[in-house]
């Protein structure tokens, strides 16, 4: 115990009045500046520095946490369990290249660092890796299991995934045998009809019930009892669903969701059961598909309950580029015109997204990135002024997982210049993703972890039941009802950092290094 995080090799404590540790807690007192503005009487801006002072507790106990997928046997789903044991083993294999070893690259938290601050003699950075900024949950003690509307086991199915490397599956194989997805609900009209040969692991019904709801919570408390958990964490990485209209009477509010569940109305999704699922059992659940999982009914059910939910979409390839190199181009001041995104794959994600209304929900997801950034910039762009965008996704079974997407920057540059950037990305999908589903795991049981009050107020509180500050791993992410959605990766990186610094009384990393420009 002591007072310092005790996390991976490089831990650090504290040392300031305004943070105290305990083996349980960690203490602190911070001051979040703000800048505040307004217009005067003759309409120009007034800023005004703002200072408001929060505590943060962190529980320091790191508990013992179990995964539960929804599309366990799919393609993320079986890579990341491979994943996992194949780190937990510390496996090597053969591939042409030469020898490769398990690691957790592409993950923020087990593959990046951050700067905790300046070396107090040679005045150089000391970084730390991200994961020992708070004391996080290590995704080797995961305990994984969960759903699949297909009965294969892992091993099989991971086979089917055609993602992993024969030398690594051969030493995965056994553990993955014995790894079957609990039978799931099925409602035939949310994912393409060309999905139907692979359901044959369904909980009887084929729409909306109390009993399903009841069923998924009776196998979140069962997973729990048998591994001995204390927390349990679903994600969703099934098949995009179409979307599901939101109606009033039916899914706009809590009362009128649970009430539509009860009386099998058709407009509730299987996720949206899930999500219904996982509030009312206060486990944490983070969807990673497009579809609209969180009816306005679903986020007041989470509010209502202290839940937590994250979304929508994980922020794999093309979507990660393009919340780059938007911020990038328009910051610099270069007026983007618009962008070409085009896609081709070939698993079953692909296959599924060559229906339609499956891939209407992808559109919608992937479409409305750079929105925050254009609107961010009045130099450029006049009100409601926007860069063309397109996306294309089209199924092409022979590339299997290795995605290709292929996308064109079109800008305007100086005195009526153009500048084309045109980018291709080769990459197997579930190889970005499975990190992704680490990271959201990982960080949304830390936020479980974390309180706040104001300053001198009684009573901690937990943040917000909508964890917007898994924003940097989501396509088209959920934020409080009300609040700004934040889609440049940049920031997104920035408010995570910069919160869980806060969280044991550290300043926000800005970047100035005074130290090194006032010699
Ligand atoms: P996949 O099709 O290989 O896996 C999905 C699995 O979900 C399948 O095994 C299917 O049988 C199962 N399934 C379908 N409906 C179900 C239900 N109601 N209950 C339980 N299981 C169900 O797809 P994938 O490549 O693993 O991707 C999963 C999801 O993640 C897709 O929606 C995809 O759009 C999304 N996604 C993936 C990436 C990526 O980079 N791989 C990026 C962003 C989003």
């Amino acid at each position: 115990s002591g007072p310092g995080l005790t996390s991976g090799t490089a831990s650090f404590v504290v040392n300031s009045p305004n943070v105290s540790y305990t083996d349980a807690e960690i203490k602190a007192q911070y001051t979040y500046r703000t800048t505040s503005v307004d217009a005067d009487a003759h309409g120009n801006l007034v800023a005004t520095p703002r200072e408001v002072l929060y505590d943060f507790k962190v529980d320091r106990r790191v508990p013992r946490v179990g995964m539960m997928l929804v599309g366990w046997g799919g393609n993320n789903g079986t890579t990341v369990t491979a994943g996992i044991l194949a780190n937990r083993r510390g496996l090597a294999w053969e591939t042409k290249e030469g020898p490769r070893a398990a690691n957790y690259y592409g993950s923020v938290v087990m593959g990046s660092t951050m700067k905790l601050g300046t070396h107090a003699k040679s005045n150089k950075d000391v970084n730390i890796p991200f994961r020992n900024v708070l004391p996080m949950v290590h995704p080797n003690d995961l305990v994984i299991g969960g759903w699949d509307i297909s009965k294969m086991d892992l091993a099989q199915a991971m086979d089917r995934a055609q993602v992993l490397e024969p030398t690594l599956k051969a030493q995965v194989k056994k553990e993955m045998a014995a790894m079957v997805p609990l039978p799931s609900i099925y409602y035939p009209d949310f994912i393409a009809a060309n999905q139907e040969d692979r359901a044959d692991n369904v909980i009887e019904g084929t729409r909306a019930s109390m009993a399903h709801v009841d069923h998924l919570r009776n196998d979140i408390r069962n997973f729990k009892a048998t591994n001995g958990l204390d927390k349990v964490i679903v994600m969703w990485t099934a098949n995009t669903e179409r979307y599901a209209d939101v109606v009033p009477g039916v899914n706009d509010t809590a009362d009128n969701l649970l009430r539509s569940i009860e009386q099998g109305h058709d407009e509730v999704s299987p996720s949206t059961v899930f999500a219904v699922a996982c509030i009312l059992e206060k486990a944490p659940f983070i969807n990673g598909s497009p579809q609209n999982t969180f009816v306005p009914g679903a986020v007041q059910l989470a509010e209502k309950h202290g839940a937590f939910i994250g979304g929508d979409d994980f922020k794999s390839g093309q979507t990660k580029m393009k919340s780059a190199l938007v911020d990038f181009l328009i910051n610099a001041g270069i007026k983007l015109t618009s962008i070409a995104s085009y896609n081709h794959l070939g698993n079953n994600d692909g296959k599924n997204l060559s229906s339609q209304r499956q891939f209407r929900s992808k559109e919608i997801s992937k479409s409305n990135v750079v929105d925050d950034m254009v609107e961010a910039n009045s130099v450029l762009y006049k009100e409601g002024e926007h860069p063309d965008h397109c996306v294309v996704i089209k199924y092409m079974p022979a590339v299997a997982d290795n995605k290709r997407a292929l996308d064109e920057y079109y800008a305007e540059i100086f005195l009526g210049g153009h500048q084309t950037i045109s980018l291709f990305n080769i990459c197997e999908d579930s190889l970005l993703a499975s990190p992704l589903i680490i990271d959201l795991v990982i960080l949304a049981e830390m936020m479980t972890r974390i309180q706040w009050r104001a300053s001198g107020v009684d009573g901690y509180k937990n943040f917000h039941s909508v964890l917007s500050v898994l924003s940097y791993m989501l396509k088209a992410p959920l934020t409080p009802p009300g609040t700004p959605v934040v889609n440049s990766l940049a920031k997104q990186r920035a408010a995570l950092t910069n919160i869980f610094r806060a969280c044991v009384g550290l300043e926000p990393e800005s970047d100035m290094t005074l130290e090194h420009k006032l010699l």
